[in-house]
């Protein structure tokens, strides 16, 4: 009797969970034509609802991505969806990342937000970072005070990396996962101190809206998804800027026009696993 009760109530929350990612997918059914999208979308999609919201659990979804670190691209694991890319945000908290993890989290994506120290070091800052993870995004590190690691000492690196995870750790109860050098200047050091600290690193694929002419948020919404660089598994860069802000939502939508879905950070294989 107990199961019977406990198996039903799986089966409601299942079926909750299927009813809230569906609007999605009926509003990309005209745009993604890819048949074999079908079969895959279904298991990613019930996988990537489950750590969102408040309740945290203990279960990570099985790993459907692994990165590729020669050129830091997302590669599927059996038959995940192949035509995906990775939205990544760095240099959060500044002025606009809760309003972006807003708009992505209404458009059903989910991102990395790699923070820097600086933006967290207030009452404001924590409450944005504490934020930015209730809409559903992932953490990271983006060190301490944004130094470049190829230009400070071992000792120093040290502190960029892991002061910034121990302050993280004190705000929102938990480690980051990642970890993105600033300039994606690494060193042999800086890679042994992520790994110990049991972090993905990873540079990315693409970006352009630190570039003069990208400030401009129609001219940064058509190179994003316009750039021959757009392949799948691309694990694209954008920051925590006006301009960014204001292109993100076209961005979103321009990719999903070309065919892609975004891959959930959460199912990304970490190198311990
Ligand atoms: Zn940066």
């Amino acid at each position: 009797m107990l199961c019977w009760f406990t198996a039903m109530l799986v089966l409601a929350a299942c079926q909750q969970a299927e009813e809230d990612v569906s609007v999605e997918e009926n509003e990309e059914g005209e745009n993604t034509v890819i048949e074999e999208e079908n079969e895959s979308e279904e298991e990613d999609e019930n996988g990537s609802t489950e750590p969102s919201e408040e309740e945290h659990t203990e279960e990570e979804p099985e790993p459907a991505y692994t990165l590729n670190e020669n050129n830091w691209g997302l590669e599927p694991i059996d038959d995940a969806e192949e035509e995906a890319v990775l939205i990544t945000i760095d240099d959060a908290p500044d002025e606009h990342g809760v309003e972006m993890a807003e708009t992505l989290e209404e458009l059903d994506v989910t991102a990395i937000f790699f923070i820097n120290h600086h933006f967290i070091d207030d009452e404001e800052g924590e409450e944005q970072l504490l934020e930015i993870m209730e809409h559903g995004h992932e953490i990271g590190n983006h060190t301490m005070t944004h130094a470049n690691l190829q230009e400070i000492s071992e000792e120093e690196v040290e502190d960029e990396i892991v002061d910034l995870n121990d302050e993280i750790e004190r705000i929102t109860g938990e480690r980051p996962n990642f970890f993105r050098a600033p300039h994606g200047a690494n060193t042999d050091h800086s890679w042994e101190v992520v790994e110990e600290e049991e972090m993905l690193g990873m540079n990315w694929t693409y970006g352009f809206d630190w570039e003069e002419e990208y400030t401009d948020p129609d001219a940064l919404a058509e190179i994003m998804v316009e750039t021959e660089h757009l392949q799948n598994g691309a694990n694209l860069l954008m920051h925590d800027r006006e301009w960014t802000n204001e292109a993100l939502e076209d961005i979103i939508l321009g990719l999903e026009d070309e065919g892609y879905d975004f891959i959930d950070p959460t199912e990304i294989e970490q190198e311990n696993e």
